[in-house]
């Protein structure tokens, strides 16, 4: 297909082609060896990536064993390309109003509450709320509605802040969860200077798609499905995608997903730069049990499995919707990126620290399982010798979209991606930390430092962590 049809028409997505595919393996899989699928297994450890058929049969693959073995190699190759980084983002909610009426979600307008969009003054509250975390880097969200949340609103909210400074806090990076839209939009996101654009797709399943979706212009699902093929168009390079699991059925929802990234790869030669796994949760006036797809935590661990072994230099996301101990097991199974200490309320950050004007009683978007301070989910992850980062330097160095993957795939990319995660880290420690997690903190800094390849950026590392320590603040390779 030509790059300017996939502005708006969504047909590679090939329904008969997934369901082909899915349909073969199923029979295959009642009979299936161990042996086939340890032999994919094996030949994903080189980070070449899947077909969708090896990637749909080990999607059926029950078998305890192989399950095991395809955990370890997932963990491999997330240990190869990103080391044990984990790399640290919050939502920002920015407005309830929404015109579309998804089933699934709080904020679908049949629900009745009274919404909110925040204004500048409560848009600062909760950018120092967010910065006294630590944190460096932002996902906006908002419901849809072209009149209350237009694109002026949006461009002066991002503007906003990125110009609040708390203590030695800033927001160094912006990125946009908000409605498909035009590619004159898009251009202007660009202008804004976001770093991903990120949508998701819900469900790739036209029908479901259709009874999920009753009104409002989300209901169009070529316009939705071919957003970032708009957004790349446009300018934008690095681009989100997900599926919100529990919908439709998790292997055709996992292919479609591949497929889409592989179809924006075909029209720009790059994929997208993150995957998010979102499950279904609960919200107000949505009741799970009417949900026939919800997914297992086991198959969500097989789903990030697989599609680790199938996108290798694609970030994976994981949110608060999972529990602690969940969050946990999927970490070492090819997450590369986290939020902790979230909100889904408009104005839920300064509220919850005491600060904000805003007290309302309206619902969030949906309930959260992981609610601790990213202090907490910090000192955690130390303990299990993961190195936190609040690194937001690829994007602002220009090494994104195809910039980004010849550095990644020759290795490169570690002489600059550890480093930075070390000197963010260290940033978090010497102006957020406790001081308990500050001692962890230390100690995690000096094993990390050991694993720099480079003996020249490892000392130039050193000397910049000494900076830190001087006060300097925002050093980056
Ligand atoms: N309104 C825009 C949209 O729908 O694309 C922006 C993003 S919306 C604020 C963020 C995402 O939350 C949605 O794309 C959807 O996948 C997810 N979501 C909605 N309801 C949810 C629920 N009950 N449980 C988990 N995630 C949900
Ligand atoms: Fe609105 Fe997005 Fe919720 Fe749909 S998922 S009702 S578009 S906020």
């Amino acid at each position: 297909m030509k790059r300017e049809d996939a502005l708006f028409d969504a047909s590679f997505i090939d329904e008969d082609q997934i369901n082909r595919i899915l349909a073969k393996t199923r029979r295959e899989s009642v009979s299936s060896a161990p042996a086939p699928l340890l032999a994919i297994i094996d030949r994903a450890r080189e980070a070449q990536g899947l077909s969708l058929e090896d990637a749909a049969k080990l999607l059926f693959c029950e078998d305890e064993a192989v399950l095991g073995e395809l955990f370890r190699a997932a963990n491999a190759i997330k240990q190869k390309i990103y080391g044990r980084r984990m790399v640290f983002f919050a939502p920002l909610y920015l407005s309830s109003f929404c015109v579309n009426n998804c089933l699934y979600c709080g904020y679908r307008r049949d629900n009745k509450f009274e919404r909110h969009r925040l204004t500048m003054d409560e848009i600062k509250a909760e950018i120092r709320a967010l910065e006294r975390m630590g944190h460096k880097r932002l996902a906006l969200e908002c419901g849809e509605d072209p009149r209350e949340c237009d694109l002026d609103y949006l461009e002066e909210a991002i503007s906003t802040i990125y110009g609040v400074r708390e203590g030695n806090g800033r927001i160094r990076r912006v990125n946009v969860n908000i409605a498909a839209t035009d590619v004159e939009n898009y251009r202007r996101l660009k202008k804004a200077q976001i770093g991903t654009y990120i949508l998701f797709q819900e469900t790739y399943h036209r029908e479901t798609y259709r009874k999920m979706h009753p009104s409002g212009p989300k209901r169009d699902y070529d316009y939705h499905t071919t957003a970032h093929h708009r957004a790349m168009s446009a300018g934008i390079d690095d681009v989100g995608l997900g599926v919100l699991f529990g919908l439709y059925d998790y292997h055709f929802e996992a292919l479609a997903l591949l497929r889409h990234a592989q179809a924006l790869e075909e029209s720009f030669g790059v994929g997208p730069h993150t995957l998010s796994v979102p499950r279904l949760r609960p919200a107000e006036g949505v009741d799970l049990q009417t949900f026939p797809h919800l997914v297992a935590d086991r198959d969500l661990k097989k789903i990030v499995a697989v599609l680790r072994l199938a996108v290798p230099y694609t970030g994976l996301i994981i949110s608060t919707r999972e529990e602690p101990a969940l969050r946990d097991e999927l970490f070492s199974l090819g997450i590369s990126q986290l939020s902790a200490g979230s909100s889904t309320d408009v104005g839920g950050y300064a509220s919850a620290s005491g600060n904000g004007a805003l007290r309302s009683s309206a619902p969030p978007q949906f309930h959260l399982s992981d609610r601790r301070p990213p202090d907490e989910v910090i000192a955690d992850l130390c303990r299990k010798d993961f190195l936190p980062s609040f690194c937001t330097a690829c994007y602002r160095q220009g090494r994104t979209g195809d910039h980004f993957m010849p550095l990644a795939k020759d290795g490169s990319i570690q002489n600059m991606c550890q480093p930075n995660a070390i000197l963010t880290f260290k940033e978090y420690l010497l102006d957020y930390a406790s001081p308990e997690v500050r001692s962890l903190g230390e100690k995690t800094i000096t094993q990390h430092l050991a694993l720099i390849p480079s003996a020249r950026t490892r000392v130039e590392t050193e000397s910049r962590l000494e900076r830190l320590t001087q006060g300097e603040r925002d050093l980056y390779f």
